[in-house]
């Protein structure tokens, strides 16, 4: 078995599903499929004094939609005091003028307003939303005019990869920070659609080929995520110190997901659990879980034998396989890339 690569003592950034609530039912949602006994706040500050005691730097708030949680600005609040980042990722609909400005004095890091077309009919149909485009596009100046660092949410999917330069538009148009394309994930909600939704890995060359080529001229930032795939396009190891941690997914080896009844998961679209933040100690699980240091040592199979960029994208997101193949090791069920003699 290949030695395990070096990673932080302990992982720099979680991904906290704060609640399973969300008043919205999104035909791609990896979370709508999902449901427990949710922490209380006096756990949820149990929980938070783990993170600041293993010197955790970041913290997305995702969900569900975390503001539908009363103890989500307390819990924030005392990660903040504690030098915490944080992230809040929402579907804009319950961030009125009062709820911006309760969020600019945490102050927050960072908000992600997911916009899935821009098209309104589009996106309130995929969200069973009547309503939620004007609603987002409303939280988004709101927070604007807050001053609150803003990142516009894609994940592209069927209903979308044909209007990327749209959605590029309306995110210059509102002048935000940031747009990052996520690529669609196969999990929740997710999987059940993926045959309606999801798209063949020669369209997810096509389109990441077009998106990257848009990132010249656009007046914005675009973001693909830590796509492992995309070193197929060209992304390259800068510093061969930083391989063991640049390279595949950053899940895991940088990162965990806390889900909100407290199960701890490598990522946030895999519902493998390696323990629970009420009664694990984080930095012996990170250390010692028996899945993580399978993920960190992926094995080639399949195409990835032969595949030269294997060092790079180790098999690409592990979420992908294990969802859809049930395995642990590679391939991505995304990747394009084929062997001389398959073409
Ligand atoms: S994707 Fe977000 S907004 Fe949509 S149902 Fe899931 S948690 Fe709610
Ligand atoms: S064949 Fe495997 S290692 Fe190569 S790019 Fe595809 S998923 Fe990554």
């Amino acid at each position: 078995m290949k030695s395990e690569p070096l990673i932080p003592s302990t992982p720099l950034t979680i991904a906290w599903n704060f609640t399973y609530s969300c008043n919205m039912n999104c035909e791609h949602c990896y979370s709508r499929t999902e449901q427990g006994k949710e922490l209380t706040q006096g756990q949820q500050s149990r929980i938070l004094k783990k993170f600041i005691k293993a010197k955790v730097m970041n913290i997305n708030f995702g969900g569900g939609e975390c503001l539908m949680r009363p103890s989500f600005f307390p819990i924030a609040q005392l990660a903040k005091k504690n030098g915490i980042s944080i992230a809040l990722s929402s579907n804009g609909w319950l961030i009125n003028d009062a709820m911006a400005q309760k969020l600019a004095s945490l102050p927050i890091d960072v908000v992600n307003i997911s916009i899935d077309s821009a098209d309104p009919y589009k996106h309130n149909k995929f969200r069973s939303t009547p309503g939620s485009f004007k609603k987002a596009i409303t939280a988004i100046n709101l927070l604007k005019q807050q001053g609150i660092r803003i990142k516009m949410m894609s994940v592209l999917s069927r209903l979308n990869y044909q209007e990327v330069e749209e959605l590029i538009k309306l995110a210059e148009s509102l002048n935000v920070d940031e747009i990052e394309f996520k690529n669609y994930k196969p999990a929740g909600k997710g999987l059940a659609n993926s045959s309606q939704y999801d798209l063949e890995p020669i369209e997810w060359k096509e389109l990441y080929t077009k998106i990257i080529d848009m990132q010249k001229s656009a007046s914005i930032s675009i973001n693909l995520g830590a796509e492992p795939i995309l070193c197929l396009l060209g992304r390259s190891i800068n510093n061969e110190d930083d391989k063991d941690l640049t390279s595949g997914s950053p899940c895991g080896k940088l990162s965990l997901c806390v889900k909100p009844n407290g199960d701890v998961t490598p990522c946030v679209y895999m519902n493998l659990v390696i323990g629970n933040m009420l009664k694990d100690d984080l930095p012996y699980m990170w250390k010692n879980s028996a899945i993580l240091k399978q993920l960190r040592c992926r094995k080639p199979e399949g195409k990835c034998k032969q595949c030269p960029h294997f060092e790079l994208c180790l098999g690409g997101c592990f979420s992908n396989t294990y969802n859809i193949l049930g395995r642990m090791d590679g391939p991505d069920p995304h990747c394009w890339w084929q062997s001389k003699k398959d073409k």
